[in-house]
């Protein structure tokens, strides 16, 4: 509890349920004073979100698919007309065919799914940005979550891994574009967490024990642990900071080898 994000209002886009990274976020950021404004993706969803967004008394959820640019429009549309200027946004939105997302890169990515991965996962961040920067007349700060995937290839992850590449490029140039008007964009790279998208990776509960015996916490990371580095991103404390990615993985990004122990076996 804290009074950290006091007077700042924000959206929150990528909460499906009380598991997702975003609702890590979301409840962090409210704890320490924020206003939130809530997207969900569809009406099964949003029958999730609704409580959860009341339970943090948002006055605003709104239905948005990145796929339908009008969706998206109507939530910057709305925002301008109720708040007239935002804070920050969460981006956390990602999705591929699970079909591919197993199995050899090689062989299994297809054009259609190659497309629509990279316009969900990557593109929106732009299309969200350039809106959001509109309402930022006093500065900002936009956040979206990628995955260690994007620099280094991992099992599965496959295509999702060319799209983060993408999007982490896309937060260095977006960065670079809105600094002059005081508007910061950095990145999480979050450690393997238990969500809807999480589970739509091939063998993820295999990647989750390994990365929780390898990484140098010896553990994976929670969603409040998210939410923690997300504060720290979205408020003040991090004004000096912009185009970073920021990993929140337990450490797991640094090592290059199976601890000993995993070696020896
Ligand atoms: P999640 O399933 O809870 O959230 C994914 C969100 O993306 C959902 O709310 C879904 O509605 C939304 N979404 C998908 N397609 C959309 C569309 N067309 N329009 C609007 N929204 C759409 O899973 P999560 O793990 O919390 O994912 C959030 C972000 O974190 C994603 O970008 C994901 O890649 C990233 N991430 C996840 C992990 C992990 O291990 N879970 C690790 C690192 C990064």
């Amino acid at each position: 509890m804290g009074d950290l994000m006091k007077g700042k209002r924000g959206l929150i886009m990528g909460v499906a349920n009380s598991h997702s990274i975003a609702w890590g976020i979301a409840k962090e950021l409210a704890a320490n004073g924020a206003e939130l404004a809530f997207t969900y993706q569809g009406e099964a969803f949003g029958k999730r979100v609704a409580p959860l967004a009341e339970q943090l008394g948002s006055k605003f959820l709104l239905p948005c698919d990145v796929e339908d640019i009008a969706t998206v429009d109507a939530v910057f549309d709305t925002l301008e007309k109720e708040w007239g200027a935002l804070d920050f946004v969460v981006h956390a939105i990602g999705f591929s065919d699970k079909a591919q997302l197993k199995g050899r890169y090689a062989d299994v990515t297809t054009r259609d799914n190659f497309s629509r991965t990279m316009v969900i996962s990557a593109y929106s961040f732009t299309e969200v940005a350039q809106r959001a920067s509109k309402l930022m007349k006093e500065g900002g700060s936009i956040l979206t979550l990628t995955y260690g995937g994007s620099t280094r290839v991992m099992p599965n992850y496959n295509v999702m891994g060319v799209a983060k590449a993408a999007l982490e490029a896309m937060v260095r140039y977006l960065a670079a574009d809105y600094g002059p008007e005081g508007i910061r964009v950095n990145a999480i790279s979050a450690g393997p967490v238990r969500t809807l998208a999480g589970a739509g990776i091939g063998d993820a509960r295999a990647m989750f024990s390994y990365q929780k015996r390898n990484a140098p916490l010896r553990r994976t990371v929670d969603i409040e642990d998210v939410g923690r580095s997300a504060l720290y991103l979205l408020s003040n404390l991090s004004n000096g900071v912009t185009g970073e990615i920021h990993y929140v993985d337990s450490g797991y990004n640094i090592v290059s080898m199976p601890t000993l122990e995993e070696l020896k076996k």
